[in-house]
């Protein structure tokens, strides 16, 4: 295993430096460590050594039992396609969720937070990849979407997010981060609204997104190392879909695509 704490050390300040290098504070860009997948001995790990305080999973089951063993005062972020029978799961356990990206989840969400007594902040998540197997609500219907959440009683929205295509060259990915910055600024106008946050970039494309405004970004391998998914990869001519199996659209290959 490589050392997860010279890992995380190393991304931030990379981080930090591509923030300088356009222009901007490194202390708006928060690096969410992405565990996905990962034991919870290294969540450990760099909450004793680095003081890290938030973790991001993608799976309600992997999360709450993950958050059994672990401190209470971890700030717990979701970012997995979540199915509504998970959401009281996850409601329970996350502050912070980056996958909402339909007006049923939206109320069903809120239900539930005003149910569990829980106060969430939420993210849109935006489809502009333009890939239909992809997770994330077409920007057409983002207004939609911002209207809804503005009338919940138990959430609030705080931004959008958005996961680029993994073969994007650096040019599409600065049209895509670009346009998710763009999205935010229009619905702030549109509602008069505050959003801050931009949850864009992830190992292989952070410092795109940053460039581009990113507020957010998370990082799963760069901190973690390269993920084992088990049983679930051991075809060798499969590559997972960036959703991790959790993948809605793709109940017929298990999330994995040929
Ligand atoms: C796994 C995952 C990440 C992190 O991916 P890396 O490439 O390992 O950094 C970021 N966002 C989402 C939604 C993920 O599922």
């Amino acid at each position: 295993m490589a050392d997860l704490i010279a890992n995380y050390k190393a991304v931030r300040a990379s981080a930090a430096l591509c923030a300088i290098a356009s222009g901007r504070a490194p202390e708006e860009v928060k690096v969410l460590a992405v565990s996905k997948t990962f034991p919870a001995a290294d969540i450990q790990r760099l909450y004793d050594a680095q003081n890290v305080r938030e973790f991001a999973e993608s799976k309600a089951q992997e999360l709450e039992e993950k958050a059994k063993t672990l401190p209470d005062d971890i700030v717990w972020h979701f970012i997995g396609h979540l199915q509504g029978n998970k959401v009281r799961k996850v409601v329970r356990i996350a502050r912070v969720i980056h996958s909402v990206d339909s007006e049923e989840l939206i109320e069903r969400l809120d239900r539930i937070a005003g149910e569990e007594r829980k106060h969430l902040k939420i993210l849109l998540e935006v489809n502009l990849s333009g890939e239909e197997n992809k997770s994330g609500a077409y920007p057409e219907e983002i207004i939609r979407l911002t209207a809804t959440c503005v009338q919940s009683k138990n959430l609030e929205l705080i931004g959008l997010m958005t996961m680029a295509p993994e073969d994007a060259n650096e040019e599409r990915l600065g049209v895509i981060f670009g346009t998710l910055s763009d999205l935010k600024t229009e619905l702030n106008r549109l509602f008069e609204l505050h959003l801050t946050e931009l949850s864009m970039g992830m190992s292989g494309d952070y410092k795109v997104a940053i460039a581009r405004g990113a507020t957010i970004v998370r990082i799963g391998s760069r901190i973690f190392g390269e993920r084992d998914y088990g049983e679930q990869a051991d075809s060798a001519q499969s590559t997972r879909h960036p959703c991790d199996g959790d993948c809605h659209s793709c109940g017929t290959c298990g999330g994995i695509r040929e």
